[in-house]
């Protein structure tokens, strides 16, 4: 290879890494005038109750209204905005949306809100959960806040007093995607969660049999002795279903019961629910 190639490689290269640049730095700016602009919204996919029998709730997602490229999904800008900081910022209005719109559900169903580990470690966290709940008038034991293993890699003991104090405030806190993560067993002892959430990745393979179905029935065992409640996600059909209630997990998530929707689909959601469980 000449030397003259490797330069044209290399000069390649670093064209495509400006564009690279540049493109996060667009994004960047459109995701600093979104929260200006109302861009984001919030959608909610419903939560049931095998136990119960009914729905409990609806957790919130994230939605990003691109003018030019239309609706784009939490995973493909969340990253950016925890790595910019403006998580913060975005994470704190979504707490006071969903708390406002929960706000107005029937009572006694609970808002699950997803918490980024960067917003989990901000100084000012909890004052602002706590905000989020005075300003929308909801009881602290409807929201739960979902967070994920991340938050338990670092600074062990801030982490435990953070959610001791978010816990004194009286809202919910689940553990979200468990097993995907770095999850030690050890830390459930530390910290007592309300709710674990199995990931769908192992619900998927539950159908399959073998190892996947083993890892669940131990998780669902585990809740069911620490009391923690157990939460599968990604349900998407009956069988599945069958299989988490043969197992004795205790609520459902997925596209079986509900697909993520706009907040007013959510209310008729609840409503038609309401009537067909009076009915029954
Ligand atoms: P998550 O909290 O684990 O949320 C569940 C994700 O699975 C959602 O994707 C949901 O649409 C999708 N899902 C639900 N049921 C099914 C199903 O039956 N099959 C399949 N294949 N998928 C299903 P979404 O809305 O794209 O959100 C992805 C992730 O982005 C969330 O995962 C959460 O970690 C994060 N996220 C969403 N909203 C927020 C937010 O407001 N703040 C933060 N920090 N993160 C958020
Ligand atoms: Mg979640
Ligand atoms: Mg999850
Ligand atoms: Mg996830």
């Amino acid at each position: 290879r000449s030397k003259g190639e490797g330069r044209g490689t290399y000069r390649f290269f670093e064209a495509a890494m400006h564009a690279r640049l540049r493109e996060r730095k667009a994004m960047q700016a459109d995701l600093r005038a979104a929260l200006r602009t109302g861009a984001f919204t919030l959608q909610y996919q419903p939560q049931f109750s095998l136990a119960g029998d009914c729905v409990v709730g609806a957790e919130a997602l994230i939605r990003w209204h691109h003018a030019v490229r239309g609706i784009i999904l939490p995973e493909a800008f969340i990253p950016l905005t925890e790595e910019t900081g403006l998580i913060i910022p975005i994470g704190d209005w979504v707490l006071r949306e969903a708390c406002r719109q929960a706000a107005t559900w029937p009572p006694g169903l609970r808002v699950a809100v997803n918490v980024s580990p960067v917003q989990f470690r901000e100084a000012a966290f909890v004052e602002r959960v706590q905000q989020a709940l005075l300003a929308s008038g909801l009881e602290p034991g409807r929201l739960e806040l979902e967070v994920t293993e991340g938050i338990l890699l670092t600074d062990t003991d801030e982490t435990l007093v953070t959610l001791g104090r978010l816990r004194t405030l009286g809202v919910s806190l689940a553990m979200d995607d468990f097993g995907t993560g770095y999850s030690s067993l050890g830390y459930l002892l530390k910290f007592r969660f309300d709710k674990i959430k199995i990931d769908r990745s192992f619900v998927h393979e539950l159908a399959k049999g073998g190892d996947a179905a083993a890892i669940v029935s131990a998780v669902v065992a585990l809740c069911h002795s620490l009391g923690i409640r157990s939460n599968a996600e990604g349900v998407e059909d009956a069988l599945e279903e069958a299989l988490l209630r043969e197992q004795g997990c205790e609520e459902i998530q997925g596209y079986h019961i509900g697909r993520p929707m706009p907040a007013d689909q959510i209310d008729a959601f609840f409503a038609r629910r309401a009537a067909v469980e009076t009915r029954s």
